[in-house]
């Protein structure tokens, strides 16, 4: 039930938002940056976007503890009430009992008078003219006693009255106090409900501010200056067709999975040259990532390139030496680094490079611009392709 509240809520929630959104076409969502000044606004937008929600959600919190509180106070007053009626009940009773008690007692004081002389009746008093006084005395006496307890027991009986009538008043009390309960139990359960969709909300915002740094942060790789037009910070260099890493070479293992290590090569390696050998740009682009030292791979240059109007990131991998800066801008006559992979084998010589086994260059080629690093390195290699421009395995070529 509360599933199905909560599910008309966040669809309510989605329509207002959408509503608006509908009716208010100059928000920053709905307008497109042209440089990274204006992808920085959104952020910002973004960001206090995400101040008014946790404002919005210490609001609701407040709102939730004061709800809870009232329900507390509520029952606390039930509680003083249910006192307030037993005490009531009691003085009722008591009361009762002492109505009883006085109406008893006066019956046995006109008792006692009517019999007490001599065992004669009253009337004998009343025609006995010798004790007329006496008989006089007597009726006084009683009329005085009788109104003593009528007026104890009229007391008595306005008492019962007032607390029958503070029953009825506690009762509609009571009543109230149970509307109210659940009238703060209902503001309540939608305050927990605002809670969630802030929440969501929230979490929303966040994959958005994710989204826009990473945006700003590859604008900032590809783009001149922050005032640089989106459109023109693409128009990378590009080739026309694929170079070769190095001037000669052979093709040692290829792309794909091998049978002798059952595993899947992420490019293929090139032997043949000696450590230090230069490694040259495949293809025009830029340096898109540096990692040095990696436990697999050892230092490794990775290229964004175009060829053909196609963008492909090249990895280069178990380099000597790196001979180019970030961002920075390649030719194919760029010389990347130098072939390394046997000095810096951890097997052969103490190195810190635990995949590789000897003088080579890894060579790997996917498509698309990726921002590599460790993180991304699953989705880099889930677009990997066959090195284009290679002979097959064992071949050797002398030119690039
Ligand atoms: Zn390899």
């Amino acid at each position: 039930m509360r599933k199905i509240k909560n599910y008309c809520f966040r669809i309510l929630l989605a329509l207002l938002i959408s509503f608006s959104y509908l009716f208010t076409p100059l928000t920053v969502q709905a307008k497109q940056a042209t440089n990274i000044l204006e992808l920085k606004e959104h952020l910002a937008e973004l960001k206090s976007q995400k101040q008014a929600q946790a404002n919005a959600k210490s609001e609701t919190q407040s709102e939730i503890n004061t709800k809870k509180n009232n329900i507390y106070n509520a029952y606390k007053e039930k509680e003083n009430i249910a006192n307030e009626v037993e005490d009531a009940k009691n003085k009722i009773v008591e009361s009762e009992e002492s109505i009883k008690t006085a109406s008893e007692d006066i019956d046995n004081i006109l008792r006692y008078y009517q019999v007490s002389n001599d065992n004669n009746n009253y009337i004998d008093y009343v025609t006995d003219v010798s004790s007329i006084t006496d008989l006089i005395m007597r009726m006084k006496a009683v009329e005085q006693i009788t109104s003593y307890y009528d007026n104890k027991i009229k007391t008595l009986n306005s008492l019962i009255k007032e607390k029958q009538n503070l029953q009825v008043e506690l009762a509609d009390k009571n009543a109230d106090l149970d509307v109210k309960i659940t009238n703060f139990s209902n503001a309540l359960s939608s305050l927990n409900n605002q809670l969630e969709a802030i929440d969501e909300i929230s979490e929303d915002i966040d994959t958005q501010i994710k989204a826009q740094e990473e945006t700003i942060k590859y604008y900032q790789s590809i783009c001149d200056s922050e005032t640089q037009l989106l459109s023109t910070c693409t128009n990378d260099p590009q080739s026309f067709g694929w170079r070769k890493p190095t001037v000669k070479g052979r093709v040692s293992s290829g792309f794909g999975y091998r049978s002798f290590d059952n595993n899947f090569h992420p490019g293929i390696d090139i032997a043949g040259n000696s450590e230090g050998t230069y490694e040259y740009a495949t293809a025009a682009g830029r340096v898109a990532a540096i990692t040095y030292r990696s436990s697999c791979g050892g230092n490794i240059v990775y290229l964004h390139v175009t060829v053909n109007g196609q963008r492909y990131t090249v990895q280069y991998a178990h380099m000597l030496e790196i001979k180019v800066k970030l961002n920075q801008m390649v030719t194919t006559d760029t010389v990347v680094g130098t072939v390394g992979g046997y000095s810096t084998s951890k097997y052969y010589s103490g190195g810190y490079d635990s995949c590789a086994y000897g003088a080579h260059l890894h060579y790997g080629v996917a498509t698309g611009w990726y921002h590599v690093d460790y993180n991304s390195w699953s989705k880099f290699v889930s677009n990997l392709i066959n090195p284009p421009g290679f002979p097959a395995r064992g071949v050797w070529w002398y030119k690039r």
